[in-house]
């Protein structure tokens, strides 16, 4: 309807055709994104990343397709902007003074900010002024603006700038001490951090800052303006709220100790193991998933136990092995099977409209509290107005559960509510370092006889680590 109406106009009147009416008659968006983990990527779903999902909600909204250009270059970003040849930048951009002088921000739908990062054991600096050591960022980013002003204040402050690498490949330089600094955003590094928890925060440089989609600055207006009615119809429906959740939720704490216990048990145990849960998850479930429930679980102790009487890798109760038919709890190839079964028997009381991965963090969930506290939790996050079949809405209401107000008038009652919303954020980190690991693993070529070795490492660390019973 609207192009009809377009394409008449056009004809008839001869008025040049806005901006907004160009990308519709062509039938795509045009937009330049970077290709990395905080923007735009592929993973084994497809495409991927906030900026992508953004996009392609836009684009949902005009009834139009999207042509992603890549470019890494943030120079070039913007020049492609200002020049027209793209309609705009979703590319992670941050919004600075400097760039608003020649580009139209949108309005934001993330806040981060910048931090300095250094080698873990390496002299923490502490401010601006104790740098000892090079330090590099991305050539024409926030991070160099920013650098310039502190300059000001501090003479004697030097670094270096680069077209060359990624923020992500400036952190791999600090852990290979080829760089001693970087300053990236925080989403990047917490991101990075998981698998690499060497990367430590020296300080955040500037205040918060705000990501947003860049706009050439001209007189037309007519598809900014959609922009404005996006981000503002999307985030009154929380649906910016959810993409934030589904890239970062899991990632934004982050404990050192932690995840250095789990990279090392993931060198030292999981060999071991691993067979039994790629047994377990046959063809429907990710044997990851279940390792990474059973590290959440028991840390990967067989004979891990809980003052409750729930004991094994899966930490099952006597009476689910049983019901599971799990002769003995404390045989790790049992009781992962029992976790596997148990696992799949939650997931199928998750309603068949809850996509992934929500489905999987419902399901982890009910694994950890049962099923129908998580759907108390689900009624009042609908009574509440929000959606009961999105994990970041429920996830909010989950602890209610644990007060008498709100757990009087459910069906299941009390429930320590905050408990499955942390083992929920717990397992998808595990997760994720386990896909990152078994990815790497498979592009290297494995020589057959390594095994040995490391199981006798894992055998002498298997009391060492329990987080169940000391
Ligand atoms: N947000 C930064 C900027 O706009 C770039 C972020 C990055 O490279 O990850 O300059």
């Amino acid at each position: 309807m609207v192009v009809c109406t377009i394409l008449f106009l056009n004809a008839c009147n001869k008025t040049p055709i806005t901006k907004l009416e160009q990308v519709i008659n062509r039938g795509k968006l045009i937009v330049v994104t970077r290709n990395s983990p905080t923007t735009y990527f592929e993973n084994a779903n497809g495409l991927a990343g906030i900026e992508h999902d953004l996009v392609s909600l836009f684009a949902a909204e005009l009834g139009v397709e999207v042509e992603f250009v890549i470019n890494d270059n943030l120079k070039e970003i913007a020049e492609m902007v200002e020049r027209g040849q793209v309609d705009f930048a979703a590319a992670g951009l941050t919004v600075t003074p400097e760039r608003e002088n020649h580009l139209r921000f949108a309005p934001a739908y993330q806040q981060i900010t910048s931090k300095l990062v250094f080698k873990q054991g390496k002299r923490w600096p502490r401010n601006i002024n104790q740098l000892e050591g090079e330090l590099r960022v991305l050539a024409h980013s926030s991070y160099a603006q920013e650098l310039l002003k502190l300059k000001e204040e501090s003479p004697q402050l030097h670094w270096s700038e680069t077209t060359e690498q990624t923020s992500e490949e400036l952190l791999m330089m600090i852990l290979d001490e080829t760089i001693d600094y970087t300053i990236v955003d925080s989403t990047e590094l917490d991101l990075n951090r998981r698998f690499h928890p060497e990367l430590a925060v020296a300080f955040t440089v500037g205040k918060p800052q705000s990501l947003a989609w860049a706009f050439p600055k001209e007189d037309d207006f007519s598809l900014f303006t959609q922009a404005i009615e996006f981000f503002g119809k999307k985030k009154s429906e929380g649906q910016i709220a959810h993409l934030v959740e589904k890239y970062y939720a899991h990632v934004e704490h982050f404990d050192y100790v932690g995840a250095r216990q789990f990279h090392k048990a993931t060198q030292q145990k999981l060999d071991k193991y691993k067979d039994y849960f790629v047994e377990s998850a046959g063809e429907d479930l990710d044997w990851r998933l279940l390792a990474a429930v059973s590290y959440q679980e028991s840390h990967w102790r067989p004979k891990a136990k809980s003052p409750t009487g729930v004991r094994g890798m899966m930490m099952l109760t006597l009476r689910t092995a049983k019901q599971l038919g799990i002769a003995n709890r404390l045989d790790p190839k049992q009781s992962i099977l029992g976790g596997a079964k148990y696992l799949r028997r939650v997931l199928e009381r998750v309603p068949d409209r809850v996509s992934e991965p929500d489905r999987t963090w419902f399901a982890l969930a009910g694994y950890n509290v049962g099923w129908g506290h998580v759907e108390d939790a689900r009624i009042i996050t609908q009574e509440q107005g929000g959606d009961p079949d999105k994990w970041s809405d429920v996830k909010e209401r989950l602890p209610l559960l644990q007060k008498k107000k709100w757990y009087k008038n459910t069906k299941h009652g009390y429930a320590r509510g905050h408990e499955p919303v942390k083992y929920v954020t717990n397992i998808r980190r595990y997760y994720d370092v386990l896909v990152w690991q078994d990815e790497e693993q498979q592009s290297i070529p494995q020589p057959d006889n390594i095994g040995d070795g490391e199981t006798i490492i894992a055998e002498k660390q298997d009391e060492e680590t329990s987080h169940v019973s000391p």
